[in-house]
């Protein structure tokens, strides 16, 4: 009897994880940072998270809210005023939108998780650009999509070509962009997105724009796809807290999107998630409403950081500035190491830790992703140890 009951917990256990699941890789950032916790020598600009608190003013929106009692459930689209906050504060962007195509999720993550799902048929095509955020792929493969991954070397950037090229072979039904974006900092100006959405009208393409670094965009100003001609009826827009007011933890964001994708992303946002949270939720309010200031405070610190970080880091590799968000992405090649041996051998030999650049696709290989959403000192140190650590080995 106990044989038979462990041959078939054995065989059971085989067959119980999703294929889907088993498909997909845990993320190749988190992996690496297993390695550190703990440990209080090591600089770390690998995590992309500010190092500012939250801004005190949002704090004390979200203490008075718990005082007050709020603490239930708010309606699955997410409060009323912070949807007219966010339609109102988009228009920045030129984007058009109302509360009623305004969905408040807890975080981009899963802005991006609804974007996917609502509208992915199985084997649908996704065009991903390559290297990018580490969400997409796996939750387009989630979703049933097929991703599929366009380089974008040597710039890192989507255009026409490069999107026409994988659209003419693989007939998506959807493209993402992120910009500013993670890992490279790269952005588009008007005119570049407006060659993009020559190819998404052309390919008859859905967007997904990841805009989660809007407000970090240094070189020019940040236009929104979907403001331009043509693209409202496309594009799914996102954004949140987390990067431009130092919200990591409270987990919210939102989607802006047409209204028969947003019914469909709420169907599946009231049974997998209900709301955001609601303290979340107000102070994300406060934060539209009253936190500009503090705002372009951290902003300043980054763009003195970019600009500190990119000299420094030019005496030793190849390195595109970065337009926006707080990520730098050198080419390490002349180093001939692998991007993972790279890190690997910093984090043994100097405590920095940072991202190896394949964490974010094959064309992220020979190079790595360093965050500066640290202290100056800590980035004037960390400057100084990967000078020692290409000295010792030779490397330069
Ligand atoms: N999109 C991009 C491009 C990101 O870099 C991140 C976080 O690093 C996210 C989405 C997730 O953001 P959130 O904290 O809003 O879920």
């Amino acid at each position: 009897m106990r044989r038979i009951r462990d041959l078939q917990s054995s065989h059971n256990r085989r067959n119980r994880l999703s294929k889907k699941v088993q498909e997909i890789e845990p993320s190749g950032i988190r992996k690496f940072f297993d390695l550190i916790i703990g440990r209080k020598d090591i600089i770390s600009l690998g995590v992309g998270e500010p190092d500012f608190p939250v801004p005190w003013k949002i704090r004390e929106e979200m203490i008075y809210a718990l005082e007050k009692g709020y603490t239930s459930y708010t309606s699955n689209y997410g409060l009323y005023d912070l949807r007219e906050a966010v339609a109102k504060y988009y228009k920045k962007f030129g984007v058009k939108s109302e509360p009623d195509n305004i969905i408040i999720t807890t975080g981009v993550s899963e802005a991006i998780d609804l974007a996917l799902r609502a509208t992915i048929n199985e084997g649908d095509s996704v065009l991903i650009p390559d290297p990018s955020y580490v969400s997409y792929k796996p939750l387009t493969i989630l979703a049933g999509g097929n991703p599929i991954l366009i380089p974008t070397l040597p710039d890192f950037k989507l255009n026409y070509e490069k999107i026409s090229k994988y659209a003419k072979i693989t007939s998506p039904k959807i493209l993402i962009i992120n910009y500013p974006a993670n890992p490279t900092g790269i952005s588009y100006r008007k005119k570049e997105l407006e060659e993009i959405a020559d190819a998404v009208i052309e390919y008859d393409l859905l967007v997904i724009s990841d805009e989660i670094y809007a407000e970090l965009t240094y070189s020019f100003n940040h236009v929104s796809i979907a403001s331009l001609n043509g693209m409202e009826d496309r594009c799914i827009v996102m954004n949140g807290f987390s990067k431009a007011f130092a919200m990591t933890g409270l987990r919210v964001g939102y989607v802006i999107a047409p209204p028969d994708i947003t019914s469909a992303m709420l169907k599946i946002h009231q049974y997998s998630m209900l709301c955001a949270p609601i303290v979340s939720q107000i102070g994300a309010l406060e934060a539209l409403k009253n936190a500009e200031d503090d705002l372009e405070r951290m902003k300043a610190k980054y763009m003195r950081r970019r600009n500190f970080f990119v000299k420094k880091l030019r005496n030793f590799f190849d390195v595109l500035k970065p337009d926006g968000a707080f990520y730098v992405f050198p080419d390490i090649r002349n180093t001939r190491l692998s991007s993972e041996e790279f890190a690997e051998k910093l984090l043994m030999k100097k405590s920095v830790a940072v991202v190896p650049g394949n964490a974010f696709g094959e064309c992220g290989e020979g190079h790595i992703r360093c965050s500066y959403a640290v202290s100056m000192d800590k980035l004037k140190e960390a400057i100084n140890r990967i000078e020692s650590f290409l000295k010792e080995l030779n490397l330069i």
